[in-house]
């Protein structure tokens, strides 16, 4: 079948009742060019046509109401702005107000009084009274005054398409004049038949059929149902043959033993037993580079899971089979923590670990350059630093990136280029991704996930606190000091109100330092408008104790490791979102002691807010947390998924439909394994899809 003969590549202005001047609005403002983009132009909403609201049972609380009724009285009323057209609907138990605000001159004149009509709308109440402003309004006729079953589609519009006579309705009628001339072999079946066969799937003719003109509810749910797990398995399809494509295309190096180093380090200088999730992930790993493929894998795991050690033993892994590595860090603070750790978890072992940051200079920058293109250096630690090209390798073979969201993908591709074959690269995150999400934007990489925390960690205490509390705040604070540890204050700063921002910063520092005077107690400040080097040593002071509260903004999210902090008071807590704030509360609870997170918010809260602040005072748990953000904000707001495209779904949604994802995932990839190249018969329909459909997207945005 030639998909080019098909009338569904036509383009939209062929369409009875479109023509040249609709067809330019239907692209330009609905994207729609063709007639298959019409056809997957699906309802958001569809009017029961059978239910009937009786005006006396209408109340307040109510949301959309139809009504069947007479119009009995109209008129204009009000001046200017507040000029209104008010009719009253009457049906056999009540009267009901409708007002329109706009059009009311057309309205005056296309509205007939004592005739009945089907009104549709939302209620309102204005001055006590109910009423339905800008209701829809349909003449009623034989068919639905019958009582059959009804259900009329309801499509997005824009003001320009209305102008034209687009409205929810009139797209409505153009699906109608386009599904009336297409033949159903005019929509191919693309999912194999096993499948639909699995998953009780609609066929997928019927499904467009039935999208936009169901006979019931039932309909609506099987074509729902049916389109989603297509879109969702398509993609899914998509993403890992681009993922097979480049395993396929791209060599790694082969790490063949696990060796003296690792073992050594293994059995004599690790400080404790691996956690399972931590061994999970290591074999992981060793599997990933040992199969002739670059690995480019993601590891997801929450504040203090123990990603530093997984990175140290991989890199060790390198190390033994004859390569070298390195480990890259967002900011010259968390390189240096990383540098000083990892060297004192390798005392002991002959091995050579260097430090390269921006500050590093002159001489010691150049041995360390010499070194490092000698093979003298094992492990290299640094900054972006590290990307410069006067930074040359003998032989790297592994590349570990702390803190992924702050390198972007291609600074992670300049890494490539650091031997004649590109090393493997371990992205770690601290941001939980929601899994959902991960398996849709994450398509290039392999994730995986520590899940479990080191034992004998101390669920952080969360509490929420207003500003009637705040001098208890204050002493409570006091006493962990004098326990001998230390407490953070951070202020949101929010580009928008920069400088309103920047003053309560200001006021809040004066106010804790009121509170905490010198000389018995120091305060260091940090925020992003101090030069580099004097929030350095402000951070310093933190870090070695000098000081024993920071006063900050968000700047200190990332990475920060004072495991003495055991306090972490958050102001004007209901401004952050739930991520973020649970990124914040993870700079405590790093050490051996009870740490406390205290939430400190205005006395009035919106809804989302307090459901905000519910979620933080009762879990600890990264993961239920960013599942909660997205639920709440919508994946959309989450970090890096905007720019993929990977959200451009037209009917499913990845939180509500995360089933028929999983599904979908897992089919998509069980095809792939048994027949990679999707030649088998089965799945002859799904390749001559794929096939046809290339031309028309561009899905090689979404690696
Ligand atoms: P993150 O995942 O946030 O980078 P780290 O690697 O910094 O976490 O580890 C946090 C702390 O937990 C460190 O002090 C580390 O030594 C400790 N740790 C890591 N793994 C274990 C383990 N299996 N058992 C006990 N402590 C561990
Ligand atoms: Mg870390």
């Amino acid at each position: 079948m030639n998909y080019v003969a098909s009338i569904l590549s036509n383009p939209i202005e062929y369409l009875k009742g479109v023509g040249p001047q609709k067809g330019e609005l239907l692209r330009k403002e609905l994207a729609i060019h063709t007639f298959a983009d019409l056809l997957s132009y699906f309802p958001f909403r569809y009017v029961d046509r059978t239910k009937i609201d009786k005006i006396r049972d209408i109340h307040g609380g109510m949301d959309f109401v139809q009504v069947r009724g007479r119009i009995v009285h109209k008129e204009v009323i009000g001046e200017n702005r507040a000029k209104r057209l008010v009719a009253t609907l009457r049906d056999e138990t009540g009267e009901l107000e409708l007002v329109w605000f706009q059009g009311h001159q057309w309205v005056q004149k296309s509205i007939r009084e004592n005739v009945n009509y089907l009104v549709y709308g939302r209620i309102s109440s204005f001055n006590g009274a109910l009423q339905i402003s800008h209701p829809e309004m349909d003449l009623l006729t034989e068919e639905i005054a019958g009582g059959k079953q009804f259900l009329e589609p309801v499509y997005s519009t824009t003001e320009k398409l209305k102008a034209r006579g687009l409205t929810a309705k009139g797209i409505g009628k153009l699906t109608k004049n386009l599904l009336e001339q297409l033949a159903p072999t005019e929509i191919q079946e693309n999912i194999p038949a096993d499948v639909t066969a699995q998953f009780k799937l609609m066929p997928r003719h019927l499904a467009y059929f039935k999208i936009h003109f169901p006979a019931n509810d039932d309909d609506v749910r099987a074509a729902q149902r049916r389109l989603k797990f297509e879109e969702l398995f398509i993609a899914q399809i998509r993403i890992l043959r681009l993922k097979l494509r480049r395993q396929q295309q791209s060599q790694g190096f082969i790490f063949k033993n696990v060796g003296d180093h690792f073992n050594n380090f293994y059995n004599t200088f690790l400080p404790f037993p691996l956690t399972g999730a931590q061994k999970r992930v290591l074999k992981e790993i060793r599997q990933d580079t040992q199969a002739g493929k670059q690995m480019n894998r993601l590891l997801q795991g929450d504040v203090g899971s123990g990603k530093t050690i997984v990175a140290l033993l991989t890199m060790l892994l390198a190390i033994d089979n004859g390569f070298q590595a390195c480990l890259m860090a967002p900011t010259e603070i968390l390189s240096q923590q990383h540098y000083k750790g990892i060297s004192e978890l390798l005392e002991g072992m002959p091995l050579k670990v260097a430090l390269l940051t921006g500050s590093i200079k002159g001489k010691a920058r150049k041995k360390i350059l010499a070194e490092l293109a000698a093979g003298e250096i094992h492990i290299l630690i640094g900054t972006h630093a590290l990307l410069e090209p006067e930074v040359v390798f003998q032989h790297i073979g592994m590349a570990i990136i702390d803190e992924q969201h702050r390198f972007g993908v291609a600074q992670r591709a300049r890494l490539w280029q650091k031997n004649n074959t590109p090393p493997h690269i371990l992205v770690m995150t601290a941001t939980p991704i929601p899994r959902t999400l991960a398996m849709t934007v994450y398509g290039d990489l392999d994730v995986s996930v520590i899940d479990e925390m080191p034992p004998g960690r101390k669920p952080i205490t969360t509490v929420h606190r207003n500003e009637v509390q705040r001098a208890q705040v204050m002493d409570f604070i006091k006493d962990e000091i004098r326990k001998g540890r230390q407490a953070y204050v951070v202020y949101p700063l929010i580009e928008d109100s920069e400088k309103m921002d920047y003053e309560n910063l200001m006021r809040g520092y004066e106010e804790v330092k009121a509170f905490f005077p010198e000389p018995k107690y120091y305060i260091s400040m940090v925020h992003g408008k101090q030069p580099a080097d004097v929030r350095e040593t402000n951070m310093h002071r933190f870090i070695t104790g000098d000081t024993q509260i920071m006063v900050a903004t968000t700047v200190i999210e990332v990475g920060v490791n004072v495991p003495n902090a055991s306090v972490m008071v958050i102001e004007s807590t209901e401004r952050f979102g739930l991520s973020q704030l649970h990124q914040l509360r993870g700079r405590v609870g790093r050490g051996a002691e009870q740490s406390y997170c205290i939430l400190m918010t205005g006395n009035k809260l919106g809804n989302d807010s307090k459901e905000r602040i519910k979620v933080m005072v009762q879990t600890n748990d990264g993961f239920i947390i960013s599942e909660k953000d997205m639920e709440l904000r919508g994946p959309g707001d989450i970090e890096g998924t905007r720019q993929s495209g990977i959200l451009d779904l037209r009917i499913a949604d990845i939180v509500e439909d995360k089933v028929i994802l999983a599904a979908a995932r897992e089919t998509a990839e069980r095809i792939l394994e048994k027949d990679p190249a999707l030649e088998l018969p089965q799945h002859r329909n799904l390749h001559e899809f794929l096939t046809r459909q290339r031309s028309k997207s561009n899905w090689s945005k979404i690696s």
